[in-house]
């Protein structure tokens, strides 16, 4: 098949980061032009937004939608509607209705929709499924704390409705956890709203796990010096996993595992090559869903106003 011609719309930090250089890299793909409002991408075709890229003329087959989430859903819609397969970055909307009426838009439509989850694509993730596929589950925490000032400068919109907030970390452990473990339900959300955000800055959950015991998660986005992205879950069988690093490290009865280095975005990238040459949709709501669940559920804590001399 010839490469897939991709834009990418929303060129921000994550692009740079890591969806210029895997596409880059990947000869099933070459980058046809870019969509920002003020953004740009060098030797590139760039345009304000999607109505001055289809006047263009510029041909291409797919888009990568990489805005914060707020906006994602219309953007999406409007390339599908146009005949495009659609690329979404983390997480997939800012409501569940949204990514399931995109999934049913791309079925009408006979294309691709790929809700990607790039911390899925971490190496310990597969080997510690695999491990975990028909083992009884005595006990999960999730520890899942880092420094919003150093991963998220100056950016607005994640402390804005719709942005997640901590949760915009935190869908990343979720994606890992629905992938690995049996299903499970919020029971209690204790959400900390900073007093001058729309979104919380941590939250503390507890979860009932399907057939298993006691499961929580601990978002924190206040935390500096080392970061903490752990999974750790003790079975009844007395053997204990733990995905360390957001699961680039995988311990099993404290031996560490071989899983190879990663490549996050890459693999991600080659996933969307598949789903696109099979004529599929991937698009997973659960991590998304979980997260709503805890608004749903959450009990709102007023916390100190939030900071940050980037914004
Ligand atoms: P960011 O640096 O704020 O970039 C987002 C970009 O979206 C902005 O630069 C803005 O472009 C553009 N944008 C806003 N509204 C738009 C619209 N209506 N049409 C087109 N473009 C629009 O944010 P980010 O950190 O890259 O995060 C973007 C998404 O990637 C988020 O969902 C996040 O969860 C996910 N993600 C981020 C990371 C990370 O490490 N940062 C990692 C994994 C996933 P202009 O500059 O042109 O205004």
């Amino acid at each position: 098949m010839s490469p897939i011609r991709l834009v990418i719309v929303g060129i921000g930090k994550i692009v740079r980061d890591q969806h210029i250089p895997n596409i880059e890299k990947n000869p099933r793909f070459v980058l046809a032009g870019g969509v920002s409002p003020h953004s740009i991408l060098e030797d590139t075709p760039m345009f304000k937004d999607l109505d001055a890229l289809f006047a263009s003329g510029t041909e291409f087959d797919a888009a990568a939608v990489c805005t914060p989430p707020q906006v994602r859903h219309g953007l999406a819609r409007q390339l599908l509607l146009a005949g495009k397969h659609v690329f979404l970055e983390k997480p997939p909307g800012a409501t569940v209705s949204e990514v399931e009426d995109l999934a049913q838009t791309a079925k009408d439509k006979g294309l691709s929709l790929f809700a990607s989850w790039h911390s899925r694509q971490a190496p310990g993730v597969e080997p510690a499924a695999e491990w975990l596929k028909g083992r009884k589950l005595k006990e999960v925490e999730i520890v899942w704390r880092e420094d919003v000032r150093h991963w998220h400068p100056g950016q607005e919109w994640v402390w804005k409705a719709g942005g997640l907030g901590v949760f915009d970390p935190g869908i990343n452990a979720l994606s890992i956890a629905t992938r690995i473990l049996p299903p499970f339900f919020v029971r209690k959300a204790d959400l900390e709203f900073p007093s001058n955000c729309e979104a919380p800055i941590a939250a503390r959950i507890d979860y009932e796990l399907d057939g298993g015991g006691p499961m929580s998660s601990d978002f924190d986005w206040r935390q500096t010096g080392p970061q903490t992205w752990d999974i750790r879950v003790d079975t009844q069988d007395g053997g204990a996993l733990r995905l360390s690093k957001g699961g680039t490290e995988l311990t099993i009865d404290g031996h560490a595992v071989d899983v190879g280095p990663e490549r996050e975005y890459g693999a991600l990238y080659d996933r969307f090559a598949d789903v696109v040459e099979a004529g599929e949709l991937d698009a997973d709501v659960r991590p998304l869903q979980q997260v709503a669940d805890a608004f749903l559920l959450g009990r709102r804590i007023e916390t100190e106003a939030f900071y940050d001399p980037a914004r």
